[in-house]
């Protein structure tokens, strides 16, 4: 997809923010641009900096492990993170850092459109359903969003490897609510007379409304 290359340029040379200064590699985003799936985690890592490419290292692995187990390959979704270049020491993402960088998310998800966003943690779950509150209350449910979209929250897989077994389970069913999420949006519509004889759906919660560009 050409407009993602070129969104990709732009974020490459990006001196936006003072991270600019520190980073070794900006780290964009990898997967297929075509993908329904779409995961934010927070920022670079260590090994995400070096190698270029998000989701590389240990908390990376449980991704994977994840995926695989809901039968979904890595090399069939798209990954990005809120920052797009590393935090020095792995400290929180600053509120300018957030503002100077979310366009280029923002974009991202316009020209992926994928049918389901899982964001990892508390900084993309809060950034994208544009709330305080944090992951803990939000996981567990799918969230109607932007462009028609799903948002899943669940736990940062790093927060699940300090966390133990009990955080690894929630973020299995958090997996399993996108993959029936997944599921269900790639059936045909039923046919009308079939959707007039059924009962009538209950009323659709209200989407977020999502402050990625405001
Ligand atoms: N943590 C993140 O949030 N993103 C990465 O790419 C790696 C670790």
């Amino acid at each position: 997809m050409i407009e993602l290359d070129v969104l990709r340029s732009q974020a490459e040379s990006c001196t936006a923010c003072r991270l600019a200064e520190t980073r070794t590699n900006v780290v964009f985003g990898v997967g297929r641009p075509d993908s329904t799936l779409m995961f934010v985690g927070e920022a670079p890592g260590r090994n995400e900096d070096l190698q270029g490419e998000p989701f590389v290292g240990r908390a990376g692995d449980l991704l994977n492990q994840l995926l695989a187990e809901v039968g979904i390959p890595r090399e069939t979704v798209y990954i990005a993170n809120v920052l797009k270049c590393r935090p020095p020491g792995n400290r929180d993402p600053q509120p300018d850092e957030i503002d100077a960088c979310k366009g280029y998310l923002r974009q991202q998800i316009r020209l992926i459109r994928p049918q389901v966003v899982v964001t990892l943690g508390n900084f993309s779950t809060k950034l994208l359903l544009n709330t305080t509150t944090g992951i803990t209350r939000l996981r567990g449910t799918a969230y109607p969003w932007w462009l028609g979209s799903t948002l899943i929250p669940t736990f940062h897989p790093a927060a699940a490897l300090r966390g133990g077994s009990r955080v690894v389970d929630q973020m299995r069913q958090d997996f399993a609510l996108m993959r029936s999420t997944l599921d269900a949006a790639a059936e045909p519509e039923p046919r009308l007379e079939t959707q007039l004889a059924s009962d009538p759906e209950p009323p659709a919660p209200e989407p977020y409304q999502a402050t990625l560009w405001s």
